[in-house]
């Protein structure tokens, strides 16, 4: 079967996937303020596992458990101008080759999660849950991203995660998560496009999070994916604790 430049099977791009993600109820919403409704998701058949493994995370590490509720937009049955996919209307985009997906809530038994209410009001948890994405997804687009994500997260089917010290998406979590979540106070205002922004402070910055609470001893995230992948991992313990 051919393949597209999103790596999935072009025939299989709006396969069906069921309504929810390892178990989990998934609602569609076209509006990020509202609730939604249950909703089959069409995606490409290699990304669904993948969400699944993400959410798979919440049980078996997190202070908050499994989500009981997951709201989104953007994949593939959606394919008119929406969220962070108004600029790609009448061209191929990730979302229509159902290789995206663009988190809005989360509920929990404890709390709930939107990325509306939440920011503002709970930086610490908002970038938790953005960190959970970055572990898994190479390209999640957060609320610091652009002014189109600032009200969801989207998470790309890119699965080799690991550092770049030049790419906005990495560096504007990782500086906004490094404020808000251990408590550090980095300049956040976007770089000329190649800033390199892993300064020798960033650097320090991150070496103490990871020694101090991933368990990671010589930490380098720029040449070892696992250890960006670890403090991706620590973030989210940490924010959603
Ligand atoms: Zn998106």
């Amino acid at each position: 079967m051919p393949r597209v430049s999103c790596g999935c099977i072009s025939s299989g791009w709006n396969d069906s996937q069921g309504q929810s993600i390892s178990d989990v109820p998934l609602y569609y919403t076209t509006s990020s303020y509202q609730p939604g409704s249950r909703s089959t998701l069409l995606c490409c058949d290699d990304f669904k596992p993948r969400l699944d493994n993400w959410v798979d995370l919440w049980y078996s590490n997190s202070y908050t458990g499994k989500p009981t509720k997951i709201v989104y937009y953007g994949a593939a049955v959606d394919k008119t101008p929406q969220g962070c996919n108004q600029n790609n209307s009448g061209s191929t985009s990730r979302h229509e080759n159902g290789g995206a997906f663009d988190l809005v809530g989360l509920d929990f038994s404890s709390r709930s999660y939107w990325w509306n209410d939440n920011y503002g009001n709970d930086k610490q948890f908002t970038m938790g849950v953005e960190a959970s994405c970055h572990r898994k997804f190479k390209y999640s687009l957060g609320h610091h991203y652009n002014s189109a994500h600032h009200d969801h997260i989207h998470m790309d089917d890119s699965y080799d995660v690991a550092y770049g010290s030049t790419s906005w998406a990495m560096n504007n979590f990782l500086l906004n998560s490094l404020n808000d979540i251990f408590g550090y106070s980095f300049n956040t205002a976007k770089q000329s496009s190649g800033h390199n922004y892993y300064s020798t402070a960033v650097r320090n910055a991150v070496n103490s999070v990871l020694t101090s609470y991933g368990g990671v001893s010589n930490p380098n995230i720029l040449a070892y994916p696992l250890h960006w992948e670890a403090y991706c991992r620590t973030a989210w313990l940490h924010g959603t604790d």
